[in-house]
């Protein structure tokens, strides 16, 4: 096994009083503090050659960093080594018989799979593996920085006329860059977009809530319903998800009123049911009517070789069951000011979702731009069912959205969330919202 110092966690009771020490002291440079909010806990970072040291701050009492100081003190917590193949590396641990804390890999921060070796089999060292999603031909820091130095996965709200929209956040997830840009060459994505080592590029999942007469969630990104395998598969991050930033939104599941769907795949309608203690899967929204296209909910409960992969019916076919399905047929005005417009192209029954009060416009492109990387023209996905219908239909949206000085939300962009779309000479850019 090749293993690689990744970092040093340190956990701190008084950070002022370390910082003192590491950053003043030392004279060493201490990045923006991240928050890891499934752990409770704050990371502070400071490169120091080619690993780090990761101070860890407790942000509530039953966090894990506070029990460990209030029964040991502060001091050394772990260390990290990094490994390329997590999965093999567990497997010849477990053959020596090493006592494990996770058997299994689990998603840690920022794409990364981790798992801790138990203390006691490390000499008195807690010891985790992790697997960075990054090209392991990078140091550790460079690839931190380049990945997460513009990460998003905050909740950003904007105000349109009577309406309030907010974006909310349900983790990172991996694609392969080559199906993510179609025809496109990787000398001219990997530009744009940096490919792992296993040739996937970082997505994000970011549902939208439209408030008005009623509450509107449209989308609700992957939910929890899958196990360590997809999660490995699709390098899934969700330590922050769709309940954080929910309630970092000041709302509840029972708040919404209407889930409008852009399309069934999993990375749309995941988080719209989920499993309960029993293991039966139930409607996330307890009070919600969940609207979808009847053409596309056709598709879904009817899925062929090509688009199976995408259809998971645990997702929708328990609205059904539950009562709580609303089929609508057409292009039509879902709650005032919300509008659904077929697209087609990524798949047949595919909608945009325009969102239009007090003389401006927003609008939700779901699949048909997924990232800020997809506004040329011929930057299709390569997933895409009918890829010359997506060709026509991202035409006559940028006219729209051009025309009307929409504000675009993407759906997929790790790093924004929203923009102003400006086009000058055929080229197209954006203008953080
Ligand atoms: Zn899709
Ligand atoms: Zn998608």
């Amino acid at each position: 096994m090749k293993a690689v110092l990744d970092h040093v966690g340190i956990a701190v009771k008084d950070l002022d009083a370390a910082l003192a020490f590491y950053r003043d002291a030392l004279g060493l440079h201490v990045e923006v503090p991240e928050d890891v909010a499934s752990q409770r806990v704050r990371a502070h970072f400071i490169p120091a050659g080619a690993s780090s040291l990761e101070l860890l701050e407790a942000t509530a009492p039953d966090s894990a960093i506070a029990k460990y100081v209030e029964k040991r003190g502060p001091g050394l917590h772990h260390i990290t080594l990094r490994v390329d193949d997590i999965v093999s590396a567990l497997a010849e641990l477990k053959s020596r018989g090493v006592r494990l804390v996770d058997e299994t890999a689990r998603p840690g921060a920022e794409g990364a799979l981790v798992a801790f070796i138990h203390p006691s089999a490390a000499h008195g060292v807690l010891v985790e593996l992790k697997q960075s999603p990054i090209s392991s031909l990078q140091s550790p820091v460079a690839s931190r920085q380049s990945s997460v130095a513009s990460l998003q996965s905050s909740v950003t709200r904007h105000q349109l006329g009577d309406l309030e929209l907010i974006s909310l956040f349900d983790g990172f997830f991996r694609l392969d860059g080559g199906a993510m840009f179609g025809v496109v060459p990787k000398p001219m994505w990997e530009k744009r977009t940096p490919a792992d080592d296993r040739n996937r590029i970082l997505l994000a999942m970011r549902p939208l809530v439209v408030r008005g007469a009623r509450t509107m969630l449209i989308d609700a990104g992957l939910g929890a319903k899958d196990d360590a395998k997809f999660h490995e598969i699709y390098g899934v991050d969700r330590s922050r998800n769709l309940d954080h930033t929910l309630a970092e939104a000041g709302l509840t599941p029972g708040d919404i009123d209407i889930v409008l769907a852009s399309h069934l795949h999993f990375d749309h309608c995941g988080g719209f049911t989920y499993r309960d203690a029993n293991g039966t899967v139930r409607p996330t929204f307890p009070r919600a009517q969940y609207v979808v296209r009847r053409d596309e909910w056709e598709d879904a409960t009817h899925p062929h070789e090509r688009n199976r992969a995408s259809y998971l019916a645990d997702n929708f076919v328990p609205l059904a069951e539950a009562g709580v399905l609303q089929l609508v047929d057409d292009d039509q005005t879902i709650m005032p000011g919300v509008r659904v417009q077929r697209t087609g192209g990524h798949c047949m029954h595919h909608q945009a979702i325009w969102i239009e009060s007090g003389g401006r416009t927003a609008v939700f492109p779901a699949d048909l731009v997924p990232t800020t990387a997809h506004l040329d023209n011929p930057w299709i996905m390569g997933y895409d069912l009918y890829p010359m219908d997506t060709l026509a239909a991202k035409k006559a949206f940028f006219k729209d959205v051009l025309a009307k000085n929409a504000l675009v939300f993407f759906e997929h962009d790790p790093s924004v969330a929203a923009g102003y779309i400006r086009e000058d000479k055929g080229k197209r850019s954006y203008e953080r919202a």
